[in-house]
C-alpha cells in the first residue's frame, strides 16, 4: 500500500466549464481529481474511484444533486464521506434540503475560487478525524462483542440502569433502553437479585468496589455474568453514580465444573478425595432414604495414625508418604466389594460401608482396627502404626453426609483422646462436649481483655501456732453465662491454646499487687502463685517475675512460686537451670502435688526448692479406717525425707483436725485445706483476716 497518496476528489457538474475550473483549482491544491458530467455519470465514477469527497452540483439535466446526493449516500463507498453540494441559489429551503438528502456541507455559486480548497481540506480534516471515531467505536463494540462485555450504569437519583447493547442481551434483553433497577433485577435468579441488592445497599455507605458473578436463569438464556463496578461520589461522599461492566463467564464457570468433577481423586494414593467422598455418600444416603426398607443402615469410619507427625519426622517426607500409600492399599484390600474407601487429607481416610443385615458394626470396626496394627514393610524397615477410628451410623446419628462425616470425626477426636489405638463410636453428648468445648476456647480468648478472670485467697498457716502467714492464689474464670469457672475446667485448654501465658501473667501481677498492700499489715506475709508447664518455659518468664515484683514493690522473699512435680521432672536438667536463676532472685520455690508424679525425694536433691507440698490425695484418708494407716506412713515418710534435705512441707488438703494433728506431730510446718479456710475473694478474705486491714 502506497504510504499516502493524494485524496481523490469527485466533481460532479453539468457544466464544462465549472468542471475544468474546478479540476484546475484543485489539482493545484493538491487532490487527484476525477470528473462527471451528471448525477448517472457521477454514480459510475464513484464505484470506480472510491472518492474520499464528492463536489456535487445541484442543478443537473438527468439526475438533480438532491437525487444524486440521496443515492450516493446509499453506497457504501460513499456512506460517510463529504458531500459537498455547490448550489447557485442561496436560499435556505435549498440549503435545508442539501442536508436533508445527506449533503455534508455547501459552497455558493458563482464559486469563491480561494476558499473552495479550503473549505474541501476543512470537510476532508473532519472526516478524517469521525471516521477514526467511528472505526475506534466499531472496534470497541467489535471486541466487546466477542469478549462478552457490556457497559452499565446505575443512576441513583433516578434509579435507571443504562448500558450498552451487549450488556442487555447479556441479560437476556433485547432492547437497548434504560429501565428502572427494580425492572432490571428481574433478569436475575431470585438469589442472585437479592445478593446484588444486599451489595448495591452496602454501596451506599462503605463500598467502593463491586464484584459479583451473579445467574440469569430464563427460558430463552442461562448465563453466569461476572459484574464489576466502580462508585462516583460526590464532594459530601454520597453516592452518585455506579458504572462497570458486565461479562459473561458461563463457559468459564462450566470448564470450571468440569474439572473440579474430573478432579475426583488423590494424587498420592489414588483413592477417592473428599469431594468424591461427599458425592457418593450423599448418594448412598438418598438410596437409603429412597428404600423401603427399614432396615437399611449405612456407616461412616474415618480414622487417622496416632502421632503420624513423629512417623513423618523419623521416615522423612518421601517415607511418610510411602507410608501412607501402604495404608490406602490395606484399606483398600479389607475393604468389601460395594463399600468405599477415601483419602480426607494428610493422613485421614474415610469408609462408606453399607451395612448388610447381619453384619455388626463392632465386628467390622474392630476388624479394621486390628489390620492396620500388623507392620508395614517402609523401604525395607518394619514399621508399626496404631490407629484411632470414629464411627458414626446412619439414620442412627444423622441421615446427611455432612454431620456424619463431622460426628465420625468427633468420635475419631474421643478415640485419640483417650489415648489413640482405638475405636470409638459416635454419641450425641460427645457433639455437646465438642461445642461446649469449642466456646470455651473462644471465650477464654478474650476473657483476660474483658476482665473475667479473678484471683481467689486461700489461707496458709503456720502449724505452730496457727497463725496466718500467707495465702495461695488461685485463679477462677467469672464467666457470662457459666458463673464460676474452676481452674481444672480451663488450664488445660488455655495451657494448649497458649492462653496461659497471658491468664499466668495477669494473675502473677495481680497477687503480687495484693500481697504488698496485706504485707504492711502482716510484715511477712507471702503469695504463692501456680506456675504451669508452659508459662514456666516461656522464655521472658524472668522478666515477667521481676517486672510483678518491682512495679507492686514487692520483695522477693514474698513470693512463693508453685511449680507441680511432674513439670519438674519433665526435662530436668533444664528446669534446674531455669530454678536456678529463679532463685537467684531470692524467689521462694516449692514443688506442688508432691507425691503424684515418679520421682523420688533423692532425685530432689538437685533441684534448688524450698518447700514440698504434699498432695491432697495423701492427706484425704489420714485417720480413716480405710487407707488411713497407709497414707499416713507414706505422709510421715515425706515429711522426715524432705526436712533431711532441708526442705520445709505444706501440707495441702487438710479437712479436718485429726488431720492437722497428726501433721502437727509429724513436724509438718504449713497447714492449707478447708479446715483452714476455702480459696475465697480478697474483700472476703479480708473479712476473715480483719488483721491484714487494721491500722
Ligand atoms: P493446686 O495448686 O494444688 O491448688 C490447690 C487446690 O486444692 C485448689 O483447687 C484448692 O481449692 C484445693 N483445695 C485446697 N484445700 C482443699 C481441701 O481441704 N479439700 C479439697 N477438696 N480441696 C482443697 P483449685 O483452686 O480448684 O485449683 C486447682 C488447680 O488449678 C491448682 O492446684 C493449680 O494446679 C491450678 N491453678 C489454680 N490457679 C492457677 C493459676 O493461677 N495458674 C496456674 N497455672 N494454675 C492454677
Ligand atoms: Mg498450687
Ligand atoms: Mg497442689
Amino acid at each position: 500500500m502506497p504510504s499516502k497518496t493524494l485524496p481523490t476528489l469527485l466533481a460532479i457538474d453539468d457544466d464544462p466549464i465549472t468542471r475544468m475550473m474546478l479540476e484546475k483549482v484543485l489539482v493545484r491544491a493538491g487532490y487527484r481529481v476525477v470528473t462527471a458530467s451528471g448525477g448517472t455519470e457521477g454514480l459510475l465514477r464513484c464505484d470506480e474511484t472510491h472518492p474520499d469527497l464528492i463536489l456535487l452540483d445541484v442543478m443537473m439535466p438527468d439526475l438533480d444533486g438532491f437525487q444524486t446526493c440521496q443515492l450516493l449516500r446509499k453506497k457504501s463507498s460513499a456512506e460517510h464521506i463529504p458531500i459537498i453540494m455547490l448550489t447557485g441559489l442561496e436560499d435556505a429551503e435549498s440549503i435545508e434540503q442539501a442536508f436533508h438528502a445527506g449533503a455534508t456541507d455547501f459552497v455558493t455559486k458563482p464559486i469563491n475560487w480561494g476558499l473552495l480548497s479550503q473549505r474541501v481540506k476543512f470537510a476532508l480534516r473532519a472526516y478524517e478525524m469521525e471516521d477514526g471515531l467511528r472505526k475506534a467505536q466499531s472496534q470497541l463494540a467489535y471486541a466487546q462483542r466477542l469478549a462478552q462485555l457490556g457497559y452499565w450504569e446505575w443512576n441513583p437519583e433516578n434509579d435507571m440502569v443504562s448500558g450498552s447493547q451487549e450488556m442487555f442481551a447479556l441479560f437476556g434483553h433485547e432492547q437497548t433502553v434504560p429501565m428502572s433497577k427494580t425492572a432490571f433485577l428481574r433478569f436475575l435468579t431470585q438469589s442472585s437479585a437479592l445478593v446484588l441488592e444486599e451489595t448495591l445497599a452496602k454501596l451506599e455507605n462503605d463500598l467502593n468496589t463491586l464484584s459479583l458473578v451473579v445467574h440469569v436463569d430464563k427460558e430463552a438464556r442461562y448465563a453466569v455474568l461476572n459484574i464489576l463496578g466502580e462508585v462516583t461520589r460526590n464532594e459530601q461522599g454520597i453516592l452518585v453514580g455506579l458504572s462497570g461492566s458486565v461479562q459473561d463467564i458461563t463457559r468459564i464457570s462450566e470448564a470450571e465444573a468440569t474439572i473440579s468433577r474430573l478432579n475426583l481423586h488423590d494424587r498420592l494414593t489414588d483413592l477417592p478425595n473428599r469431594n468424591f467422598f461427599m458425592e457418593m455418600l450423599t448418594q448412598a444416603l438418598q438410596k437409603r432414604a429412597n428404600s423401603k426398607d427399614p432396615n437399611a443402615k449405612l456407616a461412616v469410619l474415618t480414622l487417622d495414625i496416632d502421632r503420624f507427625k513423629l512417623f513423618n519426622q523419623s521416615l522423612g517426607i518421601h517415607g511418610g508418604d510411602t507410608l501412607l500409600k501402604a495404608l490406602a492399599v490395606r484399606l483398600t484390600q479389607i475393604t468389601r466389594e460395594g463399600d468405599a474407601v477415601a483419602r480426607l487429607g494428610s493422613d485421614e481416610f474415610v469408609v462408606l460401608i453399607d451395612m448388610h443385615l447381619d453384619d455388626k458394626i463392632e465386628a467390622i470396626a474392630s476388624r479394621y482396627h486390628s489390620n492396620l496394627v500388623k507392620s508395614f514393610n517402609i523401604n525395607d524397615t518394619e514399621v508399626f502404626i496404631t490407629t484411632s477410628l470414629g464411627i458414626a451410623l446412619a439414620p442412627l446419628d444423622s441421615d446427611q453426609a455432612e454431620p456424619l462425616l463431622a460426628f465420625a470425626n468427633t468420635a475419631k477426636t474421643r478415640a485419640k483422646s483417650a489415648g489413640g489405638n482405638q475405636y470409638q463410636f459416635y454419641t450425641a453428648s460427645m457433639n455437646q462436649q465438642a461445642a461446649k468445648r469449642l466456646k470455651l476456647e473462644h471465650d477464654l480468648r478474650r476473657a483476660v481483655e474483658l476482665g473475667q478472670m479473678r484471683v481467689y485467697y486461700q489461707p496458709k498457716i503456720a502449724s505452730s501456732n496457727l497463725a496466718l502467714i500467707g495465702a495461695e492464689a488461685l485463679v477462677r474464670w467469672q464467666h457470662p453465662e457459666w458463673g464460676l469457672v474452676p481452674p481444672d475446667a480451663f488450664i488445660p485448654v488455655a495451657e494448649e491454646t497458649g492462653m496461659i501465658l497471658e491468664i499466668g501473667q495477669w494473675v502473677l501481677n495481680e497477687a503480687c499487687r495484693q500481697a504488698a498492700i496485706w504485707r504492711t499489715h502482716i510484715p511477712d506475709f507471702h503469695i504463692g502463685v501456680n506456675l504451669s508447664a508452659r508459662q514456666f518455659l516461656q522464655d521472658d518468664l524472668l522478666t515477667q517475675v521481676e517486672y510483678a515484683l518491682t512495679s507492686n514493690r514487692l520483695p522477693a522473699a514474698a513470693l512463693d512460686l508453685e511449680i507441680t512435680e511432674s513439670l519438674a521432672m519433665a526435662d530436668a536438667q533444664r528446669n534446674i537451670e531455669i530454678l536456678r536463676q529463679l532463685k537467684a532472685l531470692g524467689i521462694h520455690l516449692s514443688i506442688d502435688d508432691f507425691g503424684t508424679g515418679y520421682s523420688s525425694l533423692s532425685y530432689l536433691q538437685a533441684f534448688p526448692v524450698n518447700t514440698i507440698k504434699i498432695d491432697r490425695s495423701f492427706i484425704m484418708r489420714i485417720g480413716t479406717p480405710e487407707g488411713g494407716k497407709a497414707d499416713e506412713g507414706i505422709a510421715s515418710a515425706i515429711i522426715a525425707m524432705a526436712h533431711s534435705l532441708d526442705m520445709s512441707l505444706v501440707a495441702e488438703g487438710i479437712e479436718n483436725e485429726a488431720q492437722a494433728a497428726f501433721l502437727t506431730q509429724q513436724g509438718c510446718e504449713v497447714f492449707q485445706g478447708f479446715y483452714f479456710g476455702r480459696p475465697v475473694p480478697s474483700d472476703s478474705f479480708e473479712k476473715q483476716y480483719p488483721k491484714l486491714t487494721e491500722a
